[in-house]
């Protein structure tokens, strides 16, 4: 008699990874699965019964930036880091050039890429400006942490998922990811001569596999340590007969890496000074670390533990300076990036709008200045001072109000005086505003312009009625007067201006009005 068979059916991919995941945690103990899972690779067979090959689209990223340009779009963002920004913009456009144009094998000249390595302490911008490069392109741009790898992946992540990740960056478009840019941070961890961490890290051999990841390799975009990638291959299989090797090649994706690396500068210090007595002469004048930085040699890096190959691949070496009180000032009234705009973008979501002053954002600055983590510390001030603003203000019928000096040093009592007379705060913020018009006009066209208390009241209702901020009302009712208060500046002695209740109500004939008497010799305002 024979047995009948129950029908052999394939479970769904989903119940198969659940099953397995279950297995394997209890007879390992709980060990993450990503470990221990089989590496499955079928042999390809030929006419199964696969789908028709997809026909792949085809891409070319386009790129016809000069160093200048590259430069210039930094600039709207990221504040000092002058020479940084150059070096970046120089290294990044002969990336790009040289990643759209290669044509293999076929170019008469060797070439060496541009990867790069940033020095520089924390908060100062190196994320910041590679992420905004990363924009300006339109490619994928991934982050890491270098002590979070290991050699093996077997205990830590392998550094090959970096690459999977950008190809999840580019929405699976592994085109495009092939032209991405992978940033490594506190790769000064991964030195080998520094590292005193307990585990075995095994810096150099992250080094080593950075490497490889550096030259023209292909990365499998089926994790060999990923049991549910490896389960998709096996579906995939079995029901087209046969699995699309999905590679993704690293030759144009450009690799930056960073480090605060704080032991360096004395490193290179003994060897200009050792040079110094070499020559017969004495050590000279004490300079600041970030000069030190910026004179490393290949050699220096090799003394502070990083592989000889590994530093060769990185030619480019970018030294990020530390920001000062006035840098980070800028950070908060000059960055497109500043993270004003986020706070008054989270405030405007409930319907209140909140105006910083100068005089805030300088305290802001001052004491973001002494967390000493660069401009990290603004995010941690202006948390600090506002935390409670942003909890309580949504519930209330408070539709304004002025981050001023007060605020940032007190931002208890100050929360404390406006819940107890919502009205105070009304005539402040108006001042506030005003006050940030005049100065952004006297900054954009250099001219002084000084609103009276009428103006500044019919400003604030004619905006309101208009649902927009007062400053945009201003700019947009004022459009003309940058000019014609100008010509008036040319044809007499004034150089302020007052501006007056019918300005706002009646802008085009009152600035009419004040050139012809200009133009007359008579007094305009
Ligand atoms: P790190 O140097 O540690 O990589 P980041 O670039 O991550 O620092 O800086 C954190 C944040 O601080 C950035 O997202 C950006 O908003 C701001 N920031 C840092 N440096 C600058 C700078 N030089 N100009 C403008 N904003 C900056």
């Amino acid at each position: 008699m024979t047995e009948e068979k129950p029908e052999e059916k394939m479970p769904d991919l989903g119940d198969m990874i659940k099953d397995l995941s279950e297995f394997v945690e209890k007879k390992y103990g709980g060990k993450p699965i990503v470990n221990i899972a089989p590496v499955f690779t079928p042999p390809p067979i030929q006419g199964g019964p696969g789908k028709k090959k997809k026909k792949e689209k085809k891409f070319k990223l386009e790129f016809d930036y000069t160093p200048k340009q590259v430069k210039e779009y930094l600039d709207r963002y990221v504040i000092k880091q002058e020479e940084s920004k150059k070096v970046l913009s120089i290294a990044v456009c002969d990336h790009y050039n040289h990643a759209t144009h290669d044509m293999g094998n076929k170019t008469d000249y060797d070439y060496t890429k541009q990867n790069v390595v940033l020095i520089g302490p924390t908060g100062v911008g190196k994320t910041y400006l590679i992420k905004c490069i990363a924009r300006l392109i339109g490619v994928p741009f991934v982050k890491a942490d270098a002590t979070k790898y290991s050699e093996t992946g077997y205990v830590g992540k392998n550094v090959e998922d970096l690459v999977r990740e950008l190809v999840q960056k580019a929405d699976g478009n592994i085109k495009l990811a092939q032209y991405g840019i992978i940033y490594i941070d506190e790769v000064d961890k991964i030195a080998s001569a520094f590292n005193v961490s307990g585990r075995d890290v095994s810096g150099a051999g992250v080094q080593r596999n950075l490497l490889k990841l550096m030259e023209d390799s292909e990365v499998s975009l089926r994790d060999p340590m990923d049991i549910s990638s490896q389960l998709e291959a096996v579906m995939e299989f079995q029901q087209g007969g046969k699995i699309e090797p999905k590679i993704i090649n690293t030759r144009h994706i450009l690799f930056i890496v960073s480090g605060a690396f704080s032991d360096l500068a004395g490193i290179i210090k003994r060897r200009e000074s050792r040079q110094m007595v070499g020559f017969g002469g004495h050590v000279g004048e004490k300079k600041p670390d970030s000069r030190y930085l910026q004179m490393a040699q290949t050699k220096d890096f090799i003394e502070y533990g990083l592989e000889p190959e590994f530093i060769g691949r990185l030619p480019v070496r970018v030294v990020c300076e530390e920001l000062n009180e006035k840098d980070l000032f800028h950070i908060l009234t000059r960055s497109e990036g500043s993270i004003i705009k986020q706070y008054e973008a989270s405030f405007d979501a409930f319907g209140i709008k909140v105006a910083f002053t100068k005089d805030g954002m300088r305290e802001i600055a001052k004491r973001a200045t002494l967390e000493k983590t660069g401009a990290r510390g603004l995010l941690t001030i202006c948390e600090r001072s506002l935390r409670d603003f942003k909890y309580e203000l949504p519930s209330t019928a408070i539709k304004r109000f002025s981050v001023n000096k007060q605020l940032v040093k007190n931002p208890r009592s100050a929360l404390k005086k406006i819940l107890q007379d919502p009205r105070s705060t009304d005539d402040s913020f108006l001042r506030d505003s005003i006050s940030r018009f005049e100065e952004h006009f006297l900054n954009a066209h250099q001219l002084k312009i000084t609103f009276t208390p009428e103006a500044i009241e019919a400003a604030t209702r004619q905006a309101e009625e208009a649902g927009i901020s007062i400053e945009k009302f201003c700019e947009l009712v004022l459009k003309d007067y940058p000019y014609g208060l100008n010509l008036i500046k040319e044809n007499s002695s004034e150089q302020e201006f007052i501006i007056t209740k019918e300005a706002i109500e009646k802008p085009g004939v009152t600035l009419s009005g004040w050139v012809k008497e200009a133009y007359r010799g008579g007094k305009k305002n």
